[in-house]
């Protein structure tokens, strides 16, 4: 295959940009799907309201003024001619006016105020739409490359001649009438009706579920990754560490505690995925089982998805294991050159017990002189392929897997089969639940009104919105026009904070690290923040367009605050009723919810917001998608039992044993 910058349009400058997008090569390119599709389709005048927004073609019925308001702003109007006449506003687009002559059949998109028969267009097309739609694709971008670039870039790319590998073998591909590889993979990037567009997704998504499930399967058959580490643990030492912290454990972690324990103790290599909702105290639950590992003489690797949570966990782990002979470290990717070359050799020798991180620690060149228990926060995060990875390094440590979004039994076993499940359901006492109200944009005050109160108790508040910047094509709240509205509302009495995906690392960590300490106190965000720090001071939670989220991540981001003994808030803003939203209202247990969420599966939208955080598919969604999901175990298994030797299952499993 071609290099990235053999590809016409891509220059160094665009290189870099691409870059920063991880699309290191063509196949990155070309696999850096649309995150979300926007559906142009002519509106119904007759039906529209007071500032929907509206797509309308017509004909220009007069010549274009142009204002010149100052150097960077310019203003042109004309009237369209259509179902009725329209005033046309637009700005900055003073360089189309040689093409709107009079007569001239165009498509208008904007606001449209329908008392004054105007129109504030964000976009107009050189052509009618007619009865036909447009379905544009949206990309996660970056500043300096725009959606239209990437998008022509793209399409570029796919001018070439691909030899893709396709991971669904062809029985399947026939039983299933798939589309070919190449044909869904131009239509997603290029999509002309939503007919072909769910074939071309439900291909994508059957074939990294299919690939998924191939080496599930694969490491469930796989006996010599059971085998475990032969241990003795002293009870007694356990129990005393226990009656030392500060707090009784929950009937729940007790529980855990002596499965873990179980399962450290017996040979069967320990394969536990311990589920509870955020707060509900699974971090102790972890420190014990590395203790009890640490008795009996061994290493362990703690892994946080993010660099924020492995400073977070070191920190509360170093303070739990204070009067302990035990050396605890911490290894990120901020982690001196000097200090890294320290913990590599104290991780040698063996003076080094605990060590956490990201998931460097695992995947980095690091060897452990006897590696006992590997821990991960968000298992969704880390796969199947981590798993493998330590197998190559000759090690079988027990692995426990800790989440916070949990899910139901049935579900849980279908996706790892081989896994033993403990669960937290009951919050440690003194937890009250956070009281949630669902508001919609013209109730707007109460909910300034209420965010007013907590300020006054010296309280933060985090506001989440969907979307970064402005968007012509749909309308929702972003964040940098609610950073103004917020301004303006609370500016002259307490400070406000920006976060989104497109700042860099070390400006997040920043503005993270401000809030934390309260020199800001309403923290305006996207989803950004959902796998986020722990701000116990922070008492209310506000989600704009709520509706636009799943349940697990409301539920998620809900979690965000509650962690203290205030009372405390959560406003879903949402003009439009959903379900889901009231679901939020009467429960703030994480298991119902996922239940719920399970059974609403299917009912979400094809377009809609990909839930983040679960599983690392690019189109499937584990839970909207989990029919296929069935269907791609069945299969992957019946293809691993009759056709291992087959190049495709061959390819698939060795994938992941060459993950570096
Ligand atoms: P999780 O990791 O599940 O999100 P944490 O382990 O961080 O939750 O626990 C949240 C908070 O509750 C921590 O401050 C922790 O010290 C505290 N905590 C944990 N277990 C208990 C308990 N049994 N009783 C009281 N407080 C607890
Ligand atoms: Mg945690």
């Amino acid at each position: 295959m071609k290099a990235l910058s053999d590809i016409k349009k891509v220059g160094k400058q665009t290189l870099s940009l691409l870059h920063k997008l991880s699309i290191e090569t063509l196949e990155d390119l070309l696999f850096y799907y649309p995150f979300r599709y926007d559906i142009i389709k002519r509106s119904d005048l007759k039906n529209a309201n007071q500032d929907d927004k509206i797509v309308i073609d017509g004909v220009v019925g007069t010549i274009p003024t142009v204002f010149y308001i100052h150097r960077n702003l310019n203003k042109m109007s004309f009237k369209l001619s259509c179902e009725e006449l329209l005033q046309v506003t637009i700005f900055n687009r003073a360089f189309l006016k040689s093409h709107l002559t009079i007569g001239k059949k165009i498509t208008v998109i904007g606001k449209y105020d329908k008392k004054h028969h105007q129109v504030v267009a964000s976009d107009i097309y050189l052509k009618e739409i007619g009865n036909q739609i447009e379905i544009h694709p949206i990309y996660h971008m970056v500043y300096g490359l725009s959606n239209h670039q990437l998008h022509q870039i793209i399409l570029e790319a796919l001018k070439e001649d691909l030899l893709l590998e396709d991971n669904i073998p062809m029985v399947y591909q026939e039983k299933y009438h798939f589309l070919s590889k190449e044909e869904s993979l131009n239509i997603l990037h290029n999509p002309k009706d939503i007919p072909s567009l769910k074939k071309a997704r439900l291909r994508t998504k059957y074939e990294e579920m299919f690939v998924f499930m191939l080496q599930m399967n694969y490491l469930k058959k796989d006996k010599k990754n059971k085998l475990g580490l032969s241990r003795s643990i002293d009870r007694l030492l356990i129990d005393s560490f226990v009656s030392n912290l500060p707090f009784t454990l929950t009937e729940d972690q007790k529980k855990a505690v002596d499965q873990i324990y179980e399962d450290l103790t017996d040979e069967k290599r320990m394969n536990r995925l311990l589920q509870g909702d955020v707060g509900s105290g699974k971090t102790i639950v972890a420190v014990i089982a590395m203790y009890m590992n640490f008795l009996s003489g061994y290493q362990s690797a703690l892994m946080a998805p993010t660099e924020i949570l492995a400073v977070q966990h070191y920190q509360t782990i170093q303070k739990l294991l204070e009067q302990y002979p035990i050396k605890v470290a911490l290894l990120t990717g901020k982690t001196k050159a000097k200090e890294r070359k320290e913990i590599y050799r104290d991780l040698e020798n063996g003076e080094i017990s605990i060590l956490i991180g990201t998931h460097a620690l695992i995947s980095e060149k690091v060897m452990y002189h006897n590696l006992g228990l590997v821990i991960t926060d968000e298992q969704h995060r880390f796969g199947v392929n981590q798993r493998s990875n330590l197998k190559n390094k000759g090690l079988t440590p027990d692995i426990l897997y800790m989440s916070a979004t949990p899910i139901p039994r049935t579900y849980a076993l279908t996706l790892y089969g081989d896994m033993d499940i403990s669960n937290i359901r009951t919050k440690p006492s003194g937890r009250k639940d956070v009281i949630t109200r669902v508001k919609s944009e013209k109730e707007i005050r109460d909910v300034l009104e209420a965010m007013y109160e907590q300020l006054k108790e010296k309280h933060q508040i985090y506001v989440i919105a969907p979307l970064i910047e402005e968007s012509d094509k749909i309308d929702l709240t972003n964040v940098n026009d609610l950073y103004e509205h917020m301004q303006k509302a609370f500016g002259k009495v307490c400070t406000i904070g920006l976060l989104h995906g497109k700042m860099k690392n070390q400006e997040k960590e920043e503005v993270m690290d401000s809030f934390s300490k309260n020199e800001i106190q309403i923290l305006i965000s996207t989803t950004v923040v959902e796998v986020g720090v722990d701000v116990p001071n922070a008492t209310m939670m506000v989600i704009f367009d709520a509706f636009r989220f799943g349940l697990s991540a409301l539920h998620q981001l809900r979690g965000r605050v509650g962690r203290n003994s205030f009372t405390n808030y959560c406003y879903l803003i949402s003009n439009q009723e959903v379900e889901r939203l009231k679901i939020m209202t009467q429960t703030n247990d994480g298991f119902k919810i996922s239940e719920e969420d399970f059974k609403m599966r299917g009912s979400g939208d094809l377009f809609g917001v990909r839930q983040s955080g679960d599983m690392e598919f690019k189109v499937a969604d584990f839970r909207r998608d989990f029919n296929i999901l069935l269907k791609a175990k069945e299969d992957s298994e019946e293809f691993l039992k009759e056709n291992f030797d087959d190049p495709i299952c061959q390819k698939i499993i060795g994938k992941m044993e060459h993950l570096d």
